[in-house]
């Protein structure tokens, strides 16, 4: 009965043995079992360890080659023997990480997981475990914990507010920045609604989460309420955080827009101020102007009232009896001086009156009520050259245009623009070559520019700014006719579409006028009720 139970044993043990060591060889790394010492002296260590190190297990049984504490760094070797021993003491399983040297002379990050084992009577027999390689673990947590370690600066340090929410758009983490900007903290928040937290009475209705949670990225400008009600104007920006591509839940940045917000509102106010200054200043040209043609009128009257009355005097003279000396005095006067002073009269209130008219004409486009409209551009450029072509014939000039991109603008303003430049620029053309302009436009973000070129005289750097101004003209005593108001208007009628225009130009060479106009949909500002509104 002895003897059937022990071969039974006998051969559970061996069975055990094999599939012991079975297990042993089949299990990652090194499976030990070594004395309790400073050296830790192996009894067995299996296989793996010359996979591990690279030096054979017979090596270490008894420290016949080298002990394994050997191999351990020695920055980690005073912590493991201390946990070890701790857990030993305890009787507990210990886990340690650390360095071992390889043969090569690198370094492999390891973990060892072991226990003591002990006889009947408590006393330590010899500590057992397993030692595995965790590099390759070690270097992925690393990159992720320098990963980590960016995003948490980031998120932490960030001066806007940022928020993550979960799939049911409720708050799990908020910056300090959040804190900062809403008052609230993230035991306040957390498990709430991002929505009504900075929200809570509901009045805005374009919360972006569901979208985001879609899979969207967004950006806008909208209006939060910080903790104490006070509404902010705050640029949004938001997108959903994916796991392995999995929507898991999104986020919220928030910056701060109130101050800017304010600045752009006091600017357009500023604006509105400027325009309705310009407007009033318009209005003064516009009312002098008229007023000053009635005693224009009357100056020009009676000059030529008087002109017939000195002819009549003469007639009159001629037929008196008057003594020779007073008689050429009289004719004299009559004949020459008031004649000469009337001339003078004359030319001056017919300067006076194409000022007076200048100035009406550039006052009038200021009081045109716009009809803003898309324009084709290049059937404006074609009616032009149509209305010119007789001038354009007779002075051999061309035009020549590529494919226009459109604006929106006033038709006949528009119209008058390009008539300007486009006439200046025969106008003022080289007497040495034949006449080219060349017109073309580069679309911007919501802008067009055109640009118009001629190779005419061209305009010195010391006139560029002023040939702008009411009455400038560079060369006013030369042959070419003008009043000096041409480029005023062009600058007017830009201003009036919230446009810009400048010239680059060379003496002798040609100059290029730019006009930058909109490329999107406006309204134009009007005065009513006593302040200037925006067209409806
Ligand atoms: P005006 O042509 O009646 O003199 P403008 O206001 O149209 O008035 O132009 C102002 C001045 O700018 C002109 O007198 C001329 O000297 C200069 N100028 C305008 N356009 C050109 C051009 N394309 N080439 C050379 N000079 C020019």
């Amino acid at each position: 009965m002895k003897n059937s139970f022990y071969t039974k044993f006998k051969n559970i043990i061996k069975f055990d043995e094999a599939g012991l060591r079975n297990i042993i060889t089949s299990v990652p790394g090194a499976v030990f079992r070594c004395a309790a010492d400073s050296n830790w002296t192996m009894e067995f260590i299996s296989d793996g360890i010359e996979e591990l190190t690279g030096y054979s297990p017979s090596d270490f049984i008894n420290n016949k080659v080298r002990s394994f504490s050997s191999l351990i760094h020695p920055e980690d070797r005073k912590e493991v023997e201390e946990i070890c021993m701790a857990a030993v003491a305890e009787k507990n399983i210990y886990n340690v990480y650390y360095r071992l040297q390889r043969q090569s002379g690198d370094y492999i990050w390891v973990h060892e997981r072991g226990q003591g084992v002990f006889d009947e009577n408590g006393s330590l027999l010899y500590l057992g475990g397993v030692i595995i390689d965790i590099t390759e673990q070690k270097k992925v947590q690393r990159e992720f914990n320098i990963q980590k370690a960016h995003f948490e600066s980031l998120f932490t340090n960030n001066l806007d507010a940022i928020a993550y929410f979960d799939m049911n758009e409720n708050i799990f983490n908020i910056n300090a920045s959040f804190t900062k900007l809403f008052g609230y903290e993230l035991e306040e928040v957390k498990g709430k609604n991002i929505n009504t937290v900075i929200d809570p009475f509901k009045y805005i209705s374009d919360y972006m989460s569901p979208r985001i949670l879609k899979g969207e990225s967004l950006d806008w400008e909208t209006v939060r309420y910080d903790k104490t009600g006070r509404p902010l104007n705050v640029l949004a920006r938001g997108g959903p955080l994916k796991v392995d591509g999995k929507i898991v839940g999104g986020y919220m940045i928030y910056s701060d827009n109130t101050e800017r917000y304010q600045a752009n509102e006091r600017l357009k106010q500023s604006e509105r101020k400027l325009a309705l200054k310009n407007k009033e200043l318009e209005d003064f040209i516009y009312i002098s102007s008229h007023d000053l043609r009635t005693p224009l009128v009357n100056i020009q009257g009676f000059s030529q009232r008087l002109e017939k009355l000195i002819q009549r005097l003469t007639e009159i003279l001629d037929v008196c009896e008057v003594d020779g000396e007073l008689k050429e005095e009289i004719a004299m006067i009559t004949n020459e001086k008031i004649p000469k002073a009337l001339q003078y009269i004359f030319a001056s209130t017919d300067k006076m009156d194409t000022l007076i008219k200048s100035l009406l004409k550039i006052s009038r486009i200021g009081k045109v009520e716009m009809d803003i409209q898309k324009i084709d551009m290049n059937q404006l450029i074609e009616n032009i050259i149509r209305s010119i072509e007789f001038q354009l014939k007779e002075t051999g000039s061309e035009i020549l245009f590529e494919e226009l991109p459109y604006c929106y603008g006033d038709k006949n303003l528009l119209n008058q623009l390009f008539s300007n430049i486009i006439n200046n620029a025969i106008k003022y053309r080289s007497n040495n070559r034949k006449l080219i302009i060349n017109i073309d436009g580069e679309v911007k973000k919501n802008t067009v520019i055109y640009r118009v070129k001629d190779n005419g005289r061209g305009i010195e750097n010391r006139y560029l700014e002023k040939i702008w101004d009411v009455f400038y003209r560079i060369d006013p005593h030369n042959s070419v006719e003008g009043e000096g108001i041409g480029l005023s208007i062009v600058k007017n009628i830009v201003e009036k579409h919230y446009g810009n225009t400048w010239v680059e130009s060379k003496a002798d060479e040609g100059s290029i006028f730019y006009i930058e106009l909109s490329r999107k949909e406006f309204t134009e500002w009007y005065y009513y009720g006593g302040q200037y509104n925006e067209f409806p």
